[in-house]
């Protein structure tokens, strides 16, 4: 905008909180990580030589942990996909991956909601995956902890139970592609920046879910992120 010239409306800031502080993480860009967990490779029966790759939700896919979710539109196969997320406070193109993790801000823990019957319906007309990934409430996130809280996670389990029933069961150490390895590679095809979330991949387990149901995700040391069922309603 130059100067003299005026907003006709204003849209929403995307914003998650920091966790232990009053303070909010503003965010660029959703990027997520496929197939970064040999066994989430191996029950889709996909090519387990093949490098994982990325594509992208829109930022207002974001919603805050424990926000009322509604179950989406076009879908009869909506399914979970628990994921580490990582939070970036600089950036940049072709970052060295022993730099890499000098540009994390924190983490957090987030949900990759897909609609499955899109997404594989889409590939298989070879178009786009965005219907299937990049919709409205796809991307639920906790409070981003600090590295220097958490550190920086590369083990520990990473959990989902749906119902109570433990549902995807893995661990940070299974990521075929770390996390420094993933902003390195991520950083050759686009210029990453503060702001930018990267959601790194699940374990295996995905699986549909029911209206009603409820699940918790854990990874030790982040926030638990909850999706409670008298926050499930019909679209
Ligand atoms: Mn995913």
């Amino acid at each position: 905008m130059s100067a003299g010239q005026s907003k006709v409306f204003s849209i929403p800031e995307i914003t998650l909180p920091i966790a232990g502080s009053g303070q909010v993480f503003p965010v660029r860009r959703v990027y997520c990580v496929g197939r970064n967990y040999l066994e989430h490779i191996r029950e889709f029966g996909n090519d387990e030589r093949e490098p994982p790759f990325f594509f992208a939700k829109h930022r207002d896919c974001i919603v805050q942990n424990g926000t009322a979710l509604r179950y989406p539109s076009l879908t009869s196969n909506y399914q979970h996909e628990l994921e580490l997320v990582v939070a970036m406070k600089s950036g940049g193109e072709n970052i060295a991956k022993e730099d890499a993790l000098g540009h994390v801000f924190g983490y957090g823990l987030g949900l990759d909601m897909t609609r499955r019957d899109l997404q594989m319906a889409s590939r298989k007309k070879e178009q786009p995956w965005e219907i299937g990934k990049s919709f409205d409430q796809s991307a639920p996130c906790t409070a981003i902890v600090p590295a220097e809280t958490c550190g920086h996670l590369s083990k520990g389990k990473i959990q989902l139970h749906v119902n109570g029933a433990l549902k995807q069961d893995g661990d940070l150490a299974q990521m075929i592609w770390n996390v420094a390895e993933t902003i390195a590679a991520l950083s050759t095809q686009v210029g990453l920046a503060a702001g930018d979330l990267i959601f790194t991949g699940t374990p295996a387990g995905v699986a549909a879910c029911k209206k009603g149901d409820t699940l918790v995700g854990r990874v030790e040391g982040l926030p638990e992120l909850k999706r409670s069922e008298e926050h499930t309603s019909e679209l």
